[in-house]
């Protein structure tokens, strides 16, 4: 169950739900952030008679449009895609794009919300904005890739700028994927700006350290966490959701700074290895071949694959959830507390159901929620930005440091906000209060639009 709201607060989440039917994970996120926003409304009644909460749980613009392809037989189908422009007080929208058959608009505006709070949290000059399509690249060939990838920026085109709205990766959608729609923008616009999508290709525009800065921001946030509690990485047992983008660079992370990762997955299956998960593997399998996790057990024959497994029954110190939304309920956070996990960071969004977050709290584990622990992959790519915008390109140490310094920066920032607001330790009251408030004091400067 969650947590009751504040008065002023209910009728406000009563009207998201009576505006927005349907949209459950949508509804999730808002009453997630509602539910921590009591005390600002107190310590800033001007926030409430300015309807500053109505006005950001309401899109600023919704595009929503048909995208037309042929598969390799000559067959046509018909995907549906988004993009939900969420909040440009801070800056141009950001946000990825995401291809998995489970897209609807309820995913794409709850992934547009927390994108809102998290870019805040960056510091960055970024607004809040995500996109997508119910399109299954899973088993399709590069070219079907490519002609969808085309025809849906044959649309979203005139919608981006690089003061308007950048967007870059998510879940289906990597540097391949982000080539083909950057380079039909580039023929359909007969401009070469750079500055209109991240996560681009190291020599066309991308920045080193891009491709792995949500995992390993999500792996020094965590690192700083237990930092605050006088403890540090060394010698830690991780598992790690998923084998995606986060997931991968998390693990790499992860054992640099001397933690052993012993699990990870796909949606197939679990991958359990006591010796430590074999990274170049897992590369190979998921960035090289596209294959199924469970082709890990070719090379490792001491691993154990269980199919449709719980990788939280996986006894650990330190969970890493980097797959996709609800991946945790509160019966897998119990398993965790009691196998003794002592910290959860979020690579991927919202990951871990209320009930979930609700165990976590109650065991006064370390839990960073993902608008802060997974905000470095957006935070590199406002780097990719800047680098674009002077026409620069920085080493990949110096992104890393800069990354470093943004997640210790963030971290900073919810562990103060937190403490300020009577809840040391609770990185959600933490991360929604100061990521609402630079937000909140944007659009209350620039007046009622
Ligand atoms: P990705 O490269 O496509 O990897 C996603 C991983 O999660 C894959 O292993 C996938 O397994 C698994 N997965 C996806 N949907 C699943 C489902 N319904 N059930 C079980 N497993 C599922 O995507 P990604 O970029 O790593 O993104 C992962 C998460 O991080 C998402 O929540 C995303 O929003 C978040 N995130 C990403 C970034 C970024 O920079 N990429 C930044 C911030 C947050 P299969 O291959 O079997 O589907």
């Amino acid at each position: 169950m969650s947590a009751r709201l504040d008065e002023k607060l209910e009728p406000i989440y009563q009207e998201v739900l009576h505006r927005n039917p349907g949209e459950s994970e949508f509804h999730q996120a808002v009453r997630e952030v509602l539910e921590t926003m009591g005390p600002v409304l107190v310590k800033y009644p001007e926030f409430a008679d300015k309807k500053i909460i109505q006005r950001i749980c309401e899109p600023e613009r919704q595009i929503i449009f048909r995208v037309p392809w042929q598969d390799d037989r000559g067959e046509i189908h018909i995907n549906r895609a988004f993009r939900v422009e969420f909040n440009s007080a801070l800056g141009p929208y950001k946000g990825g794009m995401r291809f998995h058959p489970s897209v609807y608009l309820g995913i794409i505006k709850f992934l547009g919300f927390e994108q809102i709070f998290k870019n805040a949290l960056t510091g960055m000059p970024i607004g809040g904005g995500k996109g997508g399509s119910d399109f299954d690249p899973k088993g399709k060939s590069d070219d079907e890739i490519m002609r969808f990838c085309q025809s849906l920026m044959t649309e979203l085109y005139r919608h981006l700028g690089e003061y308007t709205d950048v967007p870059a990766g998510d879940i289906g959608v990597g540097s391949r994927e982000i080539g083909y729609m950057f380079g039909q923008y580039k023929r359909i616009t007969n401009r070469y700006e750079s500055g209109i999508f991240t996560g681009k290709g190291i020599g066309w525009g991308g920045s080193l350290a891009r491709k792995e800065a949500t995992g390993y921001g999500t792996v020094f946030f965590t690192h700083e966490m237990l930092k605050a509690r006088g403890d540090t990485l060394e010698g830690k047992k991780v598992v790690v959701s998923g084998s995606g983008n986060v997931a991968i660079y998390a693990i790499e992370k992860a054992h640099e700074l001397g933690a052993k990762v012993i699990a990870c997955s796909d949606s197939a299956g679990v991958i359990i290895h006591e010796a430590g998960i074999d990274l170049e593997t897992v590369k190979r399998i998921k960035e090289v071949e596209r294959r199924r996790i469970k082709a890990y057990l070719e090379v490792h024959k001491d691993a154990k694959y269980v199919e449709d497994g719980n990788i939280w029954s996986v006894p650990c110190d330190i969970a890493l959830p980097c797959a996709t939304q609800n991946e945790l309920n509160g019966k897998d956070a119990e398993l965790l507390i009691k196998n003794g996990c002592i910290a959860v960071a979020e690579g991927a969004n919202m990951p871990s159901t209320p009930e979930g977050i609700q165990v976590f709290q109650a065991a006064k584990i370390a839990y960073g929620p993902g608008k802060a622990a997974n905000a470095g992959g957006v935070a590199t790519s406002a780097l990719e930005m800047q680098q674009n915008a002077s026409r620069d390109s920085w080493s990949f140490d110096y992104t890393q440091k800069r990354l470093e310094e943004i997640m210790i920066g963030i971290h900073k920032s919810c562990y103060e906000t937190a403490d300020e607001f009577g809840a040391p330790g609770n990185y959600v009251i933490g991360a929604n209060i100061a990521g609402f408030l630079k937000v909140a004091r944007a659009m209350d400067a620039m007046g009622v639009i």
